[in-house]
């Protein structure tokens, strides 16, 4: 390999969206020191805490189905913006950076937690697929994909019921909404690694839990590019 090939990655070949500098990614290294990163989390949701508790109020009361929630940047100021410009202006460009920031979080939490059997992208419905063009969780997890040997099973769930947008309901609305939303081949897995861009109040990724749980799998978390 020439030298040239060898640093091709490394050369900046994009703008940033936000600052427009030459960078390696369309998000610069100074841009991305913008998005907020909350250190202290509920273990079980992945919420960001004020105080030294382990886990939040709703997950004290309410655990969710799934074990543990990861989470890269808080949904706020410049990383809504970021999400926002990804999934309703096609800005793939975005979606390549938070792709990158994915596989590295994705590679902590394999050394720390060990390996997962399977990932799970939260699937789209057949409407919202053809609205959008492209399932924009499949475009985070390309970098995975590529450099991981993980299974990233598209195929074994399924969305089956049209569901309103989440986003304009509330809490009961929407676990009522996105009930029995999903359905699934029976599965062998151990441990199954979900998959979402934003988790907000968590119904969604606790429907497709409950989901893959009563198809077989053993256990499963969670991993998004935010958490609201
Ligand atoms: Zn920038
Ligand atoms: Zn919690």
């Amino acid at each position: 390999m020439g030298i040239y090939t060898r640093l091709a990655p490394f050369i900046p070949k994009q703008s940033c969206v936000l600052c427009t500098e030459r960078s390696i990614f369309c998000v610069c290294e100074y841009c991305e020191q913008s998005l907020q990163v909350s250190q202290h989390r509920c273990r079980s949701c992945a919420v960001p805490l004020n105080s030294d508790l382990h886990f939040c109020g709703a997950c004290l009361t309410h655990a969710p189905l799934f074990a543990n929630a990861y989470a890269l940047y808080d949904y706020s100021g410049v990383c809504a913006n970021l999400i926002k410009r990804f999934k309703f202006d096609h800005q793939l460009c975005i979606g390549d950076f938070f792709a990158h920031k994915l596989h590295e979080k994705y590679l902590n939490l394999v050394s720390d937690q060990g390996e997962y059997d399977a990932i799970i992208p939260l699937p789209l419905s057949a409407n919202r697929l053809r609205e959008r063009g492209y399932n924009q969780t499949h475009e985070l997890l390309r970098v995975i994909a590529k450099k991981s040997n993980i299974l990233i099973d598209r195929t074994s769930v399924k969305r089956i019921k049209l569901t309103r947008a989440l986003s304009t309901l509330n809490l009961e609305e929407r676990k009522i909404e996105i009930n029995n939303a999903f359905s699934a081949q029976a599965m062998i897995y151990n441990k199954v690694l979900l998959v979402d861009d934003v988790m907000t109040t968590g119904s969604s990724l606790n429907e497709l839990a409950k989901t893959v749980l009563k198809a077989g799998a053993k256990s499963c978390d969670v991993l998004t590019v935010a958490r609201a």
